[in-house]
């Protein structure tokens, strides 16, 4: 939406205070993000801005009353979403919404949140009716994007510099199915256009679409340039509450699935999600969960406390109380927060990192192994860079690692360089691409005056040069 509207000519910005239109983008999947949503909302409305809701939040609830008086463009129709804004900033509430439609065109414009990574989002919707899901009544059933689209808008992101390729969908697995492939026919087209230095990393899959392909998956997460990481969520370990569920695999399935992945993928790096406290789990149901935690240690566990979606058939369903609930959920993180994948014996080993983002501290750079795993390194290492590292030291998420080659230092001049021309590109690069963007889940807010955002950057610097100034000046005048 962003690459659309700065195409359109519109200055996407990301100061709330300079826009004129906030364009709202909503996930459904739980409470916390519908209520940010909701508050994003109020908070616009409060200060006099005109609003464009898009995502799962106004798709499934369009005539919710705290959306009345505000634009929504439907999940398949971000392509639109400049008539939207045009419209808003006419004062107009404009919907343009229905699921009963093709997919929005792929070649549509797009500005990449880090130009280093493409989101590609295979399809939308699923095949399931999972009982706590609200995100089914917005995306509805699985439709997929064809193998040739999607091939060449990778091989397209790659041209252009991508070094990462990251498929999203609500569930992976099940890619295809709509249109008579299956999924491994799409990876093994994909890696064929990933070139040297550039990796692909799947996406979230249920169980019960990939039992069949068990065997390609391995294939796959073996090529050196896919990343050996798979996120399968389990949600529960009874198969009771699973039936409950519906979530149309058992226990034993989700095991076979990832033993075999393990048995012949070294290093897998699997993730999964647990709902803690569904409204039929019992005591006994949730221990089933924790013995199977206990028996993969998950390097990356979801844990989420079960909270009732409007609309959902679970939330007709009695609760399970409230501080049992709390405690069940406490247990299943004290335990995930008590064990680390990343021990001592890993110091001193060398791995080959892909470097493609930046670290919270502000200081490394974050390079993942071919395990997905997360490599702190020195910023002299470089973005978008494949460098072989030796872990120095290990923590709970992520390891420490120096380069194993002689990297000079980045002086501070090239460095502030490189950050302002990162700046630059993350915020104002418009690539005339064919694709859709899912992953690009940060608000937008679009500013229809001349000015542009380099231009407000610059404004602020001069503003606080004359600042300082304005301050010395006082004080040598209070002195005299
Ligand atoms: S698979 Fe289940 S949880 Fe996931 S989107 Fe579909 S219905 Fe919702």
């Amino acid at each position: 939406m962003s690459g659309i509207l700065a195409h359109a000519g519109y200055s996407v910005v990301r100061e709330a205070e300079a826009a004129d239109v906030w364009v709202l983008n909503s996930c459904t999947v739980k409470t916390p993000s519908e209520d940010q949503a909701f508050n994003l909302v109020r908070m616009a409305k409060e200060k006099g801005k005109r609003v464009v809701m898009a995502g799962c939040v106004s798709q499934a609830d369009p005539s919710a009353e705290w959306l009345q008086d505000v634009s929504i463009v439907g999940v398949k129709q971000i392509d639109q979403v400049e008539e939207a804004v045009k419209g808003s900033l006419e004062g107009k509430s404009v919907r343009i919404l229905t699921r009963n439609r093709p997919h929005a065109p792929l070649d549509l414009p797009k500005i990449r949140k880090n130009p280093l990574v493409e989101v590609l989002a295979i399809s939308t919707g699923c095949l399931n009716q999972c009982t706590y899901c609200k995100t089914k009544a917005a995306r509805g059933d699985l439709k997929s994007i064809s193998l040739e689209d999607l091939v060449a808008r990778a091989k397209k992101a790659f041209e252009e510099g991508v070094k990462e390729l990251w498929l999203t969908s609500e569930d992976l697995g099940a890619w295809g199915r709509d249109i008579g492939l299956v999924i491994p026919d799409l990876l093994h087209a994909l890696v064929e256009v990933i070139p040297e230095g550039c990796r692909m990393r799947l996406g979230m899959t249920n169980p019960p679409y990939i039992m069949d392909h068990l065997h390609e998956i391995a294939e796959i997460l073996l090529h050196p340039r896919v990343y050996r990481f798979l996120h399968i969520p389990i949600q529960s370990a009874s198969d009771e509450v699973l039936r409950h569920m519906k979530r149309e695999y058992t226990v034993v399935d989700f095991c076979k699935a990832v033993d075999y992945l393990l048995e012949r993928v070294p290093d897998l790096y699997i993730a999964t999600d647990f709902i803690c406290a569904y409204p039929t789990e019992s005591k006994k149901d949730f221990e089933e969960s924790m013995a199977l935690v206990r028996r993969y240690h998950f390097p990356s566990l979801f844990i989420n406390q079960y909270y009732p979606r409007s609309g959902t058939p679970a939330a007709a369903l009695p609760r399970v109380d409230a501080k049992e609930a709390k405690a069940r959920t406490a247990e299943m993180s004290a335990y995930f927060r008590g064990y680390s994948r990343f021990d001592d014996t890993r110091v001193g080993k060398e791995e080959t990192v892909l470097i493609c983002e930046e670290a919270a501290d502000g200081v490394h750079l974050v390079g993942h192994s071919s395990s997905y795993e997360q490599i702190l390194v020195p910023r002299r290492c470089g973005m978008g860079m494949e460098r072989r590292v030796r872990i120095t030291s290990v923590g709970k998420f992520h390891m420490m690692a120096e380069p194993v080659e002689d990297i000079p230092e980045i002086k501070e001049e090239e460095e502030s360089t490189m950050e302002s021309t990162k700046m630059a590109q993350s915020r104002l690069e418009v690539i005339p691409t064919n694709g859709v963007e899912e992953g690009l889940a940060d608000d937008v807010i679009v500013d229809n005056r001349s000015i542009s955002a380099r231009q407000l950057a610059l404004i602020t610097v001069i503003v606080l040069v004359l600042a300082v100034v304005l301050k010395k000046l006082m004080q040598v005048l209070m002195r005299d």
